[in-house]
């Protein structure tokens, strides 16, 4: 694992960050987590285009642009060498003395984590995972991968403490998202997540799903729907950079059909499987 910050390569543990960082102090950031197979960014201008678009919408202004930040993963992957990893990329409004207010001709910070990753275990993939329902306790601008994490990281938790792996948010009835993943349910072939909106995450894999549907004429369609047809769904999966895509066998204690990860879900892990050329 090796560590970036503002041009320098670091141990992970190194002392690196001013205490009046915003990053630090008011969570003032975007961040990207990239995963790499074999040496190959999946999705890596996508993931550049929504980090440039998350740094626009909080008016961060990047010196160099998104190509900068290209060149700064691509050389940490180079240096790193680690064919199969995962890189996360951050970038605050900067240090400065802690004021709300934008701080005038401060630089913004850009840092970077590089870490292994291992194969997901055998035992998910092939039984699924068990997960819980939560409200969707977050603010009105989701589509920004903002550092502001705490209504993720309650939700998540709360899900841990029930041995779930993750927590499906809902609102006003409706299901919008996970904590950390995107999620979709199969019913009558047809899989379905809610449609792009402020209200989540533009998922760079729910993009490839959408992308793995439409060549192999599986029916997607991008439609709000409740948490009663969460639970009456034919399938349930979950997918995210790092959890790829994930079956859902249980929700709230429940058995989503029978218990076992679907045959349209069990295709779509396959096909996306082959997409990342593993
Ligand atoms: N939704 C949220 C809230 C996330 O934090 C993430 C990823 O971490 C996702 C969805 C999935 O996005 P992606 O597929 O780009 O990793």
């Amino acid at each position: 694992s090796i560590g970036f910050i503002n041009g320098k390569y670091v141990a992970l543990d190194e002392k690196a960050v001013p205490i009046e960082e915003r990053g630090h102090q008011f969570g003032d950031g975007v961040y990207e987590v990239i995963r790499y197979y074999n040496g190959e960014g999946f999705m890596l201008e996508e993931h550049l285009e929504r980090l440039e678009k998350s740094a626009e919408a909080i008016r961060i202004d990047l010196e160099g642009g998104i190509d900068s930040i290209r060149t700064i993963i691509e050389e940490g992957v180079k240096k790193a060498a680690i064919p199969d990893c995962s890189v996360y990329l951050q970038i605050t409004r900067g240090a400065a003395e802690r004021n709300h207010l934008f701080p005038k001709d401060v630089p913004p910070s850009v840092s970077m984590t590089i870490k292994p990753m291992a194969p997901f275990s055998k035992e998910m993939l092939n039984n699924g995972v068990s997960v819980i329902t939560h409200p969707d306790e977050r603010w009105a601008n989701c589509y920004i991968k903002s550092l502001n994490l705490l209504p993720n990281i309650l939700a998540k938790q709360a899900a841990a403490e029930k041995h779930a792996y993750e927590a499906i948010l809902y609102k006003d009835g409706k299901v919008t998202e996970c904590s950390s993943s995107t999620i979709f349910i199969v019913l009558n072939d047809t899989v379905i997540t809610t449609p792009l909106s402020k209200q989540i995450l533009p998922g760079i894999t729910r993009m490839a799903v959408k992308e793995i549907c439409e060549k192999a004429a599986i029916r997607f369609e991008e439609r709000e729907y409740t948490t009663e047809e969460l639970f009456s769904a034919d399938e349930v999966f979950l997918t995210s950079t790092t959890s790829e895509v994930l079956p859902v066998t249980h929700i709230d204690d429940r058995k989503v059909a029978e218990g076992t990860p679907g045959n349209l879900t069990t295709l779509l892990m396959e096909l996306f499987k082959a997409k990342t050329g593993q």
